[in-house]
């Protein structure tokens, strides 16, 4: 705490995972002799730079830019980028910490590292959008690369920021280096189901819950919070599986629609137009709009928190428990406050932690770096494929690691257990670095 000052999300983030560790450390005395657990505490490098840009009325702003290179034992630093103008280093630290253990979780070889600045980019113009973009990377291009630290998208950071972002990378280097970044158009060096991974791969995750019990998602009725990438193709995906989402929400609050959402007039809304969830109810007769802080209020079987870190707290959970639902998988980072974790398990309630369930996007990421690594791209239907192998092997691998540690049926010290000794192993094997 002391060596970490007012990073109030990351010392959260380290709780989380140090909780499960202790059978571990019992079992293998070495990690201690080595110092893994503090050595994986410190990141490798972290860099913060100033980012000026001038806006269309001709004034500089100045925000600040974030890269933290977390741990590189199993491959180059992967993780994306948040614009939100509540990003500062507490934030990027625990999106980076998690990463390490999540990346491990996938099987594929990245290490752990996130970034992002505290530019907003609500309201701002495609030309601020891409003047911030150019200069923000001016500075980060120093410290990336396809063998060193591959950045990608996450809060406020989509296809138009990828775009910008790596076009001025490969003006400044004059390389056309596709592998330095992930999440680009298909057009030019992205994947197939790139876009879709995160959420897809979080309901994919659920669906492997669901069978450990014979059941589906057939009838189901589900919430999402949140209208952005996670969120929009959780829902699409949960609606294939049979399943009816039936409230999705923004900042400004939420919106029901029992018949379940329409996504192509979400899509339009959130992708298209870049409005707010209100306009989805102005467009639908039997929908209605709710200005609240969460949705959690709206009955369902499933609770999907695609949103933001600590956006489901135990006042949420007490509610969600008492309406009578039974799974919550976490599609953002860390949306589920320790109370409320605390208070799903004690009802019953089973959880699946954001670094198993939301581990789609990154492993699609990584996907993408395979596929430019070898100058090739893949059809939707294989990619897809692929990332339902990656997400029934992160399901099996939580519960299978639960077993073995004593905590059977905990996806928690699953994760963390799965993730922390591949981590850990490897940290050994490359020495005191
Ligand atoms: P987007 O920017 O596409 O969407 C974020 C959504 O969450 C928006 O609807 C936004 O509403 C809402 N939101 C953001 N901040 C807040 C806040 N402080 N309070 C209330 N609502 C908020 O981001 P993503 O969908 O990409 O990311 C969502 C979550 O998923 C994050 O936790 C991210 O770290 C995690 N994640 C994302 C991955 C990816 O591949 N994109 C991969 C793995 C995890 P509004 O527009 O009103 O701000």
């Amino acid at each position: 705490l002391r060596r970490n000052p007012g990073e109030t999300e990351f010392h959260q983030a380290v709780h989380e995972v140090l909780d499960s560790l202790g059978p571990v450390v019992a079992k293998h005395p070495q990690y201690a002799d080595a110092a893994v657990i503090q050595r994986l505490c410190e990141p490798e490098r972290q860099i913060i730079f100033r980012v000026p840009w001038v806006d269309d009325a001709g004034r500089v702003n100045i925000n600040r830019g974030f890269r933290v290179e977390f741990n590189s034992a199993l491959g180059p630093y992967k993780g994306g980028l948040r614009f939100h103008p509540s990003v500062y280093l507490g934030i990027v630290k625990f999106l980076g910490f998690e990463q390490i253990f999540k990346n491990a979780l996938t099987g594929m070889p990245i290490g752990g590292g996130k970034g992002g600045s505290d530019f907003d980019p609500k309201g701002r113009s495609d030309g601020e959008v891409m003047r911030f973009c150019q200069s923000f990377m001016t500075e980060l291009y120093r410290h990336i690369g396809e063998y060193t630290d591959v950045p990608a998208g996450d809060i406020g950071v989509g296809g138009r920021e990828i775009g910008y972002l790596f076009g001025q990378y490969k003006r400044i280097t004059n390389r056309y280096e596709s592998g330095v970044l992930t999440g680009k158009g298909l057009a030019w060096g992205g994947s197939q189901v790139r876009t879709e991974a995160t959420g897809y791969g979080t309901v994919y995750f659920v669906d492997e819950m669901l069978k450990t019990d014979g059941r589906s998602f057939d009838g189901k009725r589900v919430v999402v919070s949140g209208s952005g990438n996670v969120a929009i193709y959780a829902i699409e995906k949960v609606h294939q599986l049979g399943g009816a989402v039936v409230a999705c929400s923004d900042s400004s609050g939420y919106v029901v629609d029992d018949k379940g959402i329409d996504l192509d007039l979400l899509k339009e809304i959130k992708q298209v137009r870049r409005g707010r969830i209100q306009e989805y109810a102005e467009a639908r007769d039997d929908a209605q709009f709710v200005s609240a802080r969460t949705v959690w209020g709206v009955h369902c079987d499933i609770a999907l928190p695609s949103a933001t870190q600590n956006e489901l707290n135990g006042a949420d959970a007490l509610t969600l428990i008492k309406n009578g639902c039974q799974i919550v998988a976490e599609g953002a980072n860390m949306p589920t406050t320790p109370d409320a974790v605390k208070l799903f398990a004690e009802a019953g309630v089973r959880f699946a932690p954001g670094k198993a369930a939301n581990a789609g996007g990154v492993a699609t990421s990584a996907l993408e770096m395979q596929q430019n690594a070898s100058r090739d791209s893949w059809t939707f239907e294989h990619t897809e494929e692929r990332l339902a192998h990656i997400m029934r092997g992160i399901h099996d691998r939580c519960l299978q690691t639960a077993d073995e540690y004593g905590t059977p049926g905990s996806y928690i010290a699953g994760a963390n257990i799965a993730g922390f000794t591949q981590v850990a192993e490897a940290m050994l094997a490359l020495g005191v670095i």
